[in-house]
This record gives structure tokens, C-alpha cells and sequence, in this order.
């Protein structure tokens, strides 16, 4: 999400508390069920109904799209776990109508259940980007974690390539999505060499390995496998240059990243609340997930069987009900979910990027013009001081950028 929706979206929780917006994008889990069994997935340790009899219909998801365009949603993403392309007819008419909104979606997956007729079915419906789960470089490396499916996968991302330059358009990009493991830590750069072959646009992303039972245990980095990781990330990111192809590895140069990130959790403490600025985390009210049995939380990481649940109630009524409403007071109060404290790699980078942009301009938003001028003036002479003039014209021209870039 970029900070300037989450901004807007963040101002009209302030301004109209009786009638706040609903989240900018929603995250799907259509349902419990895949066609493969991959040895990281969390469906092996999560401890949830797993069957379809728990699912919501065809019809409540379908309807639950209408909901979220009167509540003003922008996007949604299918996520994985269980593979969202295991009910892809429903998938796709929710696809059909979220574009008839005028709303666009995301759609992670493990990419072997397209078929060439479902992939030109959603070449212009607003399907901005694809992420494929593929955690090898090649067949071996990646079945021996997902147990089959590297041909099928890597050969719908050169169909969706291949379509997309006869139509000349640049949607859906393609990630290659990737889980660090101690089978591939050393081999990032081929990767590289993977999307290349694949597209030029094709982006290389990694994701950090949840450690939750002994499989998980068997692929995680051993200490030696850590302190010899930034040599292979530099390695990849080199290669990636050579290639012109985008990852986002520079993330993992951070090693508590690569543990898991508890710690720094921990370490985020919440600024003094004054009005929505200063909580641990904005994703509550910008973003929400619902599981497949309809109970509904801030993000993809929640789980949590207190939640409501779309089941029966309207979206609006569990957006805006007593356990959303927890979660949101559990962010300035030192009490948020159990599952803040294993917030994922990926999303706790977006979601710490979203809270520091945005802290300090909900907190400015709060003051008088006089203690906005006095705190404005006070931080120009404290980074004058501390950084030199360099600093803070650089400053003032990414002030200038975040507020009139797109004007
Ligand atoms: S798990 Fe992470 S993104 Fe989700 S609500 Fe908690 S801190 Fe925010």
C-alpha cells in the first residue's frame, strides 16, 4: 500500500469516526484445500478445521465483493494456503466483478492449476500482479519442498508473458516468490537466472521461513548457513543488476529478519498517542483478512477463533464490531494480537514502512497551527544540528515529493 492512500485512508478514520471508511484492500483465503503439500506450508501446524465444510459459499464471497465496494475497498489479494486456484470458477467471477468495480487484486499462488483459457480470461480485468510460489531454481531444488510442480508453474509464467506482449500491456507483473531455506540460501543468484529466462519484468522476491514444528526445523539456515548469507545475497543482487531483474533481497541483509523478527517487535514500542497517531501497527485500520470460514482479522498473519465472522454478519458490521475494535485499542495499549508477535518478514518491513510514514503526520495533524509551526521549526534546527544542510534539503525535497509528487 502505498503511504499516501494509507494517509487519506487514516485522515477519514480522524475526521468521521461515526462513519469510518472500510479497509483499502482485504486479503482472501478462499480455502482450506491444495493440490500440493509443500514442507513449509502452515496448513501442517495450524491448528484449524481444514475441511471444506467450514468454507463460505460461492454466494457470500461473490456478495462480499458488492460489500466492499459500498465501504469503499480499492484492492484485494488471494492469498495462499490452501491455493485459491482450487475454486478458481468462483476466483474468477469475483475477479470479473471486482474489475467491475473499478477495483484491482492480486493473486498469490503456486501457479500449476492455470490453464491457458483462465489466464486469457483475466489479461484485462485489473489483476495487477501475480506472485508464484516457486522455492527452487530448477525442478529438484524446488519439488524437494513442494513436492511436485516447477514445470507446470514456471511454464504459466511464460504463457502470461508471452500473452502479455502480444496484447501490449504490462499487467499482471510476475513475482517469483521464493522461501529462504537452507536448500537455496546459497543459490539466490539463480533465481535470477530463473525469471530472466522467463520475462524481463519477472521480479525475484524472498520470504522468511516460518519456524513452527521439526519439517520447518529441517530447512531453516544453521548459524554457519546465516554469517555465509549476506555473501550469497550480495551475490544474487549482482547477478539480478547484470540481469536487470528487481528483488527485493536487501531485506535479508538484516539477520533478525532471517530468525524470525520477535525481537523487533518487541522493540517497536508505541509512540505517545495523540489522536490515530502512535500505534505498534496501522494495518487494522487500513487492511483487513478473512479466513475461509468468514471470521475476519487486520492481516494475513491473523488467527484468532474470537474473531466474527462475515458468515453472519455484513462486512461492515465485523470491519466495525467489538473485535476489530480490540484489535485496534490493543495497538496503543501494549496488548495487540498473539499473532503481532510473529508478524512475517515481508509484512513487517511494509508494515513498519507504513507506520513511520505515517506517525508523525497523524500526530502533526492533531496540533494547532501554532505548535505545528513551533514542532516544525524545532525539528529543521535538530536536524540542522545533528546532520548538516545536506540532510535537511534532502529532507525538505522528499517533504515536497510525499506531498505534491502526484499533483
Ligand atoms: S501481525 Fe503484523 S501486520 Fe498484522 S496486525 Fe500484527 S503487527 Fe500488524
Amino acid at each position: 500500500m502505498e503511504p499516501e492512500n494509507a494517509l487519506r485512508r487514516m485522515r477519514r478514520w480522524s475526521d468521521s469516526a461515526a462513519m469510518p471508511p472500510g479497509p483499502e484492500r482485504i486479503s482472501l483465503f478462499l480455502t482450506n484445500k491444495c493440490n500440493l503439500h509443500c514442507r513449509h506450508c502452515w496448513r501442517n501446524w495450524a491448528d484449524w478445521d481444514r475441511s471444506s465444510a467450514s468454507e463460505l459459499p460461492d454466494a457470500r464471497w461473490m456478495r462480499l465483493v458488492d460489500e466492499g465496494a459500498e465501504i469503499d475497498t480499492r484492492h484485494w489479494i488471494f492469498l495462499g494456503g490452501g491455493e485459491p486456484l482450487v475454486r478458481h470458477k468462483l476466483m474468477m467471477q469475483m475477479i470479473h466483478k471486482m474489475a467491475a468495480h473499478s477495483m484491482t487484486s492480486w493473486i498469490h499462488t503456486n501457479g500449476t492449476l492455470f490453464t491457458p483459457e483462465m489466464i486469457d480470461a483475466m489479461m484485462d480485468k485489473g489483476v495487477q500482479e501475480i506472485i508464484f510460489s516457486i522455492d527452487g531454481p530448477d525442478a529438484a531444488t524446488n519439488d524437494a519442498i513442494r513436492g511436485s510442480g516447477f514445470e507446470k508453474a514456471v511454464s504459466n509464467m511464460a504463457y502470461f508473458e508471452q500473452r502479455k506482449k502480444q496484447l501490449s500491456v504490462d499487467c499482471p507483473g510476475l513475482f517469483l516468490n521464493a522461501t529462504l531455506t537452507n536448500l537455496t540460501y546459497d543459490q539466490l543468484d539463480r533465481f535470477a537466472d530463473l525469471a530472466a529466462s522467463i520475462g524481463p519484468g519477472v521480479k525475484v522476491f524472498l520470504s522468511g521461513l516460518i519456524v513452527e514444528d521439526v519439517e520447518t526445523a529441517s530447512l531453516a539456515l544453521s548459524p554457519e548457513q546465516k554469517s555465509a548469507l549476506p555473501e550469497y545475497l550480495q551475490k544474487g543482487m549482482r547477478r539480478a543488476r547484470e540481469l536487470g531483474i528487481s528483488t527485493n533481497f536487501d531485506r535479508f541483509l538484516d539477520g533478525e529478519l532471517i530468525d524470525d523478527n520477535l525481537n523487533m517487535q518487541r522493540n517497536v514500542q508505541p509512540s505517545q498517542r495523540i489522536g490515530l497517531s502512535g500505534a505498534l501497527c496501522y494495518e487494522p485500520w487500513l487492511s483487513a483478512a478473512i479466513l475461509p470460514d468468514g471470521t475476519l482479522g487486520p492481516c494475513c498473519a491473523f488467527f484468532d477463533p474470537k474473531s466474527l465472522s462475515i458468515r453472519d454478519l455484513s462486512l461492515k458490521e465485523v470491519w466495525t464490531g467489538v473485535y476489530m475494535q480490540g484489535v485496534r485499542e490493543g495497538m496503543f495499549n501494549g496488548k495487540p494480537p498473539g499473532y503481532c508477535v510473529r508478524c512475517p518478514s515481508n509484512l513487517f518491513v511494509d508494515k513498519e514502512r507504513i507506520r513511520m510514514a505515517l506517525t508523525e503526520q497523524l500526530r502533526r495533524d492533531c496540533m494547532s497551527g501554532v505548535e505545528r509551526l513551533s514542532d516544525m521549526a524545532q525539528r529543521v534546527m535538530s536536524m540542522l544540528y545533528q546532520q548538516g544542510p545536506a540532510a535537511l534539503l534532502s529532507n525538505i525535497a522528499q517533504w515536497f515529493k510525499f506531498h505534491y509528487g502526484d499533483k
